[in-house]
Order: C-alpha cells, then sequence, then structure tokens
C-alpha cells in the first residue's frame, strides 16, 4: 500500500536521524548497540521490512559455532590460514560478546560441544583430518585458549543410536542457543537504549540528499539520515547490485517430540553442509544446499524436493534410523554467501557503510562485526 505519511508522522519520524541502520537481524542490532555505546546523545533508527527479521537472524539453527575441522580444512582451498584464523577468531569473539551482553541463561546458552560426523564415504576425510588434529588446535590455541579444541571421540557409545557412522570428531567449547530468545534479548536491549525501530518498511534506495542521504521507503516516503549502515546481508545486492554477496537460501526441519532421544548437543556433515542439533527433545536438521548451489541461489523462501529428500534421507537413514514421522515445523531463511567467506565490513560511500555477507556463521560473527563497524564509523566521524 502506498500510504502517505500524515504531518505528524512526517515531522516525528523522517528525520535527519544521525545513524539509520538497515536490516534488523543480529547484525543491524549490534550494530546499532555498538553505535548507542559509542554515540549516548545520537538519534539511531532501525529500518525492518520484516514484521520479524526476515532474513536468517530468526531461522537459524542456534549453533554458536566457530568452525569444524572439515570445514577449516576445505577453508584452505579457497582462503589463506591466516584469514581463516582471523575469520575463526572473529566468531569466537562474537560469540562471547553476544553471551556477554545477553547473558547465558537469557538466550539458554548451552556449551553442550560439537561434533562433526563422517560416514564411509568420508572414510578418506576423515583419516586426513585424523592426521590434521594436532595442527588445528595449535593453530587454535591462541583463539580458544584450549588445548584441545577437536579431538577423536570415535567410540561406538558415542554415537547415540546414530546409524552408519564411520568416525567422529569432538569440538570443545561449542554451544547452542535458541534463537528466537536471542532476537527478543537483542530487541529489548535496542529498546532499552533508545533506538527507534521502523517494521514493515522496505528500503527501495538511497540517495544522496547533501550533506545527507535520503532514505525512500514503500511508496513515496523517505527518512533522511545523516549516517547509512546496510545490514541486509543477503539481500544487499538488491540495494547495490554490484556486491559480491549472493543469496543462499537454507532449508530446516525440526521433528516432533522423541521420548528417550539420546542426541545432545551440535553436530556438523560434510563439510557444515548439513548441521543437527536437540532442541529438548526434538531434532533440529538442516543443509544439503552442496545438492543444488545454483537452485538455492535465490530471495525466494521455500523449499526445493532435491533438498527436502536429502534432509530426509539423512535424518531417517543416519540420525534416527527407522524415523519416519512427517516435520512438525519446516521453514527455510536466507543468507549471504560469497567466493570469500570473511564478511564486508567497510565504507561503501561517503557516510554509507556495509556490513554484510554473514555465511552460515552469523550467529557467531554478528556480534563482532556490529563492533567493528562501529569502532570504523567512529574512528572516521569521531
Ligand atoms: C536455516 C539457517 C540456519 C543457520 N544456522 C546458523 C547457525 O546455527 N549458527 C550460525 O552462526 N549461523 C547460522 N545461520 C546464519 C545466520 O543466521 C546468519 O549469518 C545471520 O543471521 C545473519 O545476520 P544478519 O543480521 O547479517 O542478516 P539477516 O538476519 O538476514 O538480517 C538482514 C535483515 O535485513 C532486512 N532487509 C533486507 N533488505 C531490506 C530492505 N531493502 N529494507 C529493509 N530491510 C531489509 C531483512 O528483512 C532481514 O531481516 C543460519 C542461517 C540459516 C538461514
Amino acid at each position: 500500500m502506498n500510504l502517505h505519511w500524515s504531518y505528524w508522522e512526517k515531522e516525528t519520524f523522517s528525520g535527519p536521524w544521525q545513524f539509520v541502520v538497515i536490516g534488523a537481524g543480529i547484525v543491524g542490532m549490534s550494530t546499532a548497540l555498538e553505535l548507542r555505546t559509542r554515540f549516548p546523545n545520537a538519534s539511531i533508527a532501525i529500518v525492518e521490512r520484516g514484521s520479524l527479521p526476515s532474513g536468517a537472524s530468526s531461522r537459524n539453527a542456534g549453533f554458536a559455532c566457530f568452525g569444524s575441522p572439515g570445514e577449516l580444512e576445505e577453508d584452505l582451498q579457497i582462503m589463506p590460514i591466516e584469514k581463516i584464523l582471523e575469520l575463526v577468531s572473529l566468531r569466537w569473539q562474537g560469540l562471547q560478546i553476544l553471551v556477554n551482553r545477553l547473558g547465558a541463561d537469557v538466550i539458554d546458552f548451552q556449551a553442550l560441544g560439537g561434533h562433526e560426523i563422517f560416514t564411509p564415504v568420508e572414510g578418506d576425510v576423515y583419516e586426513h583430518l585424523l592426521n590434521r588434529l594436532s595442527f588445528w588446535n595449535e593453530q587454535l590455541l591462541p583463539i580458544t585458549g584450549l588445548k584441545e579444541t577437536y579431538s577423536n571421540v570415535s567410540n561406538k557409545d558415542k554415537f547415540v543410536g546414530m546409524k552408519g557412522i564411520l568416525g567422529m570428531l569432538s569440538i570443545q567449547g561449542e554451544g547452542q542457543i535458541n534463537t528466537g530468545k536471542m532476537i527478543q534479548a537483542l530487541w529489548n536491549h535496542c529498546l532499552q537504549n533508545n533506538i527507534r525501530f521502523f517494521n514493515g518498511l522496505s528500503v527501495e534506495r538511497i540517495e544522496q540528499d547533501s550533506p545527507n542521504h535520503r532514505i525512500w521507503i514503500s511508496g513515496s516516503n523517505s527518512i533522511i539520515a545523516e549516517t547509512v549502515i546496510v545490514c541486509t546481508n543477503g539481500f544487499a545486492r538488491q540495494l547495490f547490485p554490484e556486491l559480491p554477496v549472493n543469496p543462499a537460501r537454507a532449508q530446516v526441519w525440526v521433528t516432533e517430540e522423541i521420548p528417550q532421544l539420546q542426541i545432545q548437543g551440535t553436530y556438523h556433515y560434510q563439510s557444515g553442509y548439513y548441521y543437527f542439533r536437540n532442541i529438548g527433545n526434538r531434532i533440529l536438521v538442516g543443509g544439503g544446499r552442496n545438492l543444488d548451489l545454483s537452485g538455492e541461489e535465490t530471495w525466494e523462501e521455500g523449499s526445493s524436493e532435491i533438498i527436502q529428500n536429502g534432509i530426509k534421507a539423512l535424518l531417517e537413514n543416519t540420525i534416527l534410523p527407522g524415523y519416519s514421522t512427517p516435520p512438525a515445523y519446516q521453514w527455510s531463511g536466507t543468507m549471504g554467501v560469497g567466493k570469500d567467506k570473511f564478511p564486508l565490513i567497510q565504507k561503501h560511500a561517503e557516510r554509507i557503510w556495509i556490513a554484510v555477507r554473514m555465511g552460515g556463521m552469523g550467529v557467531a560473527l554478528g556480534s563482532a562485526v556490529g563492533r567493528e563497524i562501529a569502532l570504523k564509523i567512529e574512528a572516521e566521524i569521531g
């Protein structure tokens, strides 16, 4: 609906705001909170097109993870080791900021540990990783402070009812959170910090309106901002087509409650392309994007047969052998990915900043990225 703002609405809400953040996901809200710390008296608003965040932040799997051995080893093919470690460090820092800011109890943070599993088809990868564990543990020691971030736990009794598992590695320091509670707690913090939300407004374009920016939102209304921070992750190209960020849809199932469920903690499979965890006595399972990478490069919510079949097969054949009840919940979310896994945290134009491309670990990265972009802005505008 193309509704014209009333005199009152325009006078009160159209600005000029000192900071307008676009996107109310974990990165947008963390950025706004970090700006508030540095600019206590500034006017700060967040514009979000959904009634809830409509990208990934309230639709993810809630892994508080920083990289499995298989994933880091695979990353060596696309990134130098220094960059990989910088990224792991950013994820680790992000998780510390998140838990400290919101409180472990508030977001149900549970340090149940992570796991990476291998079936016989991945036998070579598993054997190779066993030889690489001490290397990765050495590299990660300065980041996690743990002597053995990764270890081999391939006794059959650790496979907790799963079938066809050849080997399993454990990831110390990994945990899980309640994603909904995290988003709610971030909202509350923003509201307590006098950060104004505009939900249900989609930014169509940003124009220079010297010395400010005019942010055009649905229809003929606009908001004026001195500084704009774009935190739209997988949707970044909708505003700036030149950015190297592709949408990547991810599909998820959650089962009915399963009495006597033994699986506890977070699990990665096939270099992180598949993942599953317990939520109480349910299983959340998702992934399989590697079955159809180009088909999942979409801004559309929804599902596809090939991925749904992949999730179903993993659940029924490996995680819960013999289970065949349809999912109790089923959804998709949109991530932002690129050839380079490092997020884009940078100035885009005069007083326009971007913090996008969180990949599959934005729960971990989001708070650290918010801090980094706020520090850059502070350094520039003082
Ligand atoms: C199914 C799934 C499972 C995942 N599991 C995990 C996990 O277990 N652990 C982990 O660390 N990460 C996980 N991720 C990734 C993580 O959720 C994301 O990296 C993170 O949420 C990104 O946060 P963000 O704030 O950058 O982006 P988003 O949460 O996508 O926020 C961007 C916001 O911008 C808004 N927006 C976009 N365009 C506009 C516009 N033009 N105008 C106004 N608003 C706009 C969108 O509505 C959206 O709310 C998962 C992602 C998915 C989809």
